[in-house]
């Protein structure tokens, strides 16, 4: 469970100013389309070459994140991995971030400076600026909005809608890891409620848990297929569950796609893990969501830069649109695809 924070400060005492001024101190420009951050009515920017990408992704107390297992470190780096993951699905690169919160007053001043050291982890990490937000109160929980401002050249963006006939179907990393993290932290919350004495039981998950809590957009990705002369044809992030992915690029490349659930990529701990929950490994990576793996289509040409890279799946491929999209299964059946995301699991 998240460690309780031991000091509190009020946030009135600090005021709306003060508060701003001490958590974004030490958020360092280092892009060059960065002209000023922080501390004017708006931020500068001037963005030289190419295209400008940008988006919005909030996360919402009670709805995207518990804060009885969250830390706020962990939940300011993941509100900015979200955004950023949106950004490389456009085979583009992030530059610049906004932070907008709404807080009550449950909230102390060292909540939001733990939030903000997670926030500011990322920027390093990542290589992104803090260039401004906005502070609210809110009646109840917290919120946490971020715009996120990136650049690529016209010719490498990658939209949803370039998939074509015949392209493979391509997925970097594993499926599945982050919603089993979730069932583990939501089992141990239970035995918790129970029992605050318990200890939780979370040894050896770490991977899943990891994945969860603190997830890792691909940056490398966007870095490997620009090394390997590779534009994708098509391009999303999994955010939502690789069901719901697939049916985007579809709808929106007006084309069938087939993935062979022999070939998703899924970690050992997911085999183990859906066990015990009594889960199928299949509909957790279709279904589960929160992966922010990379979804891309590419040409048959560029197969063999593909075929042999550690961090890539080819798990199926592009048919006309009239063939729909289909999961083709072990036993070789066809069956069309649904984006049942998160409710589906739920029931
Ligand atoms: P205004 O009243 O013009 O909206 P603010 O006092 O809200 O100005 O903000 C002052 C500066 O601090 C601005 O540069 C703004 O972008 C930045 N800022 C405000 N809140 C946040 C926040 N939560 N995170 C990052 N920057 C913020
Ligand atoms: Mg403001």
């Amino acid at each position: 469970m998240a460690e309780q924070q031991e000091k509190f400060t009020d946030l009135n005492k600090l005021g709306e100013f003060g508060l701003i001024e001490h958590i974004t101190q030490d958020f360092p420009l280092r892009n060059a389309s960065s002209i000023k951050g922080i501390g004017d009515d708006c931020a500068v920017l001037e963005m030289l070459n190419g295209q400008t990408v940008v988006s919005s992704d909030a996360l919402i107390e009670g709805v995207h994140f518990d804060l009885t297992y969250v830390s706020p470190e962990h939940l300011g780096y993941k509100a900015v991995m979200v955004n950023l993951s949106d950004v490389y699905a456009m085979n583009a690169i992030p530059k610049q971030i906004l932070v907008n919160i709404a807080v009550s007053n449950r909230f102390g001043a060292e909540f939001l400076e733990s939030l903000y050291a997670g926030i500011r982890n990322a920027c390093n990490e990542y290589e992104v600026d803090l260039v401004g937000g906005d502070t609210t109160s809110s009646f109840s929980g917290l919120m946490i909005s971020i715009t996120v401002i990136g650049e690529a050249d016209e010719a490498d963006v990658a939209y949803r809608s370039g998939a074509k006939e015949n392209d493979l179907l391509v997925v970097s990393g594993d499926l599945g890891a982050a919603y089993l993290g979730l069932q583990l932290l939501e089992r141990e919350k239970e035995v918790f409620k129970e029992d605050p004495d318990m200890q939780p039981q979370l040894q050896g998950f770490e991977y899943l848990l990891q994945r969860q809590l603190k997830p890792e957009a691909r940056k490398d990705v966007v870095e490997i297929l620009k090394a390997l002369e590779v534009k994708p044809t098509s391009m999303i992030d999994v955010s939502d569950g690789l069901s719901s992915e697939v049916l985007h690029l579809c709808k929106q490349s007006e084309v069938g796609m087939a993935v062979y659930e022999e070939k998703i990529p899924l970690d050992p701990k997911v085999y183990e893990v859906c066990e015990e929950f009594n889960l199928t490994t299949t509909t957790v990576a279709l279904n589960g969501g929160e992966d922010y793996e990379l979804l891309f289509t590419v040409s048959m040409e560029d197969h063999d830069k593909i075929k042999g890279n550690p961090n890539f799946t080819i798990i199926g491929h592009v048919l006309e649109a009239s063939s729909g999209a289909n999961l083709v299964t072990r036993d070789n059946q066809y069956m069309p695809l649904t984006a049942q995301g998160w409710d589906a699991l739920k029931k």
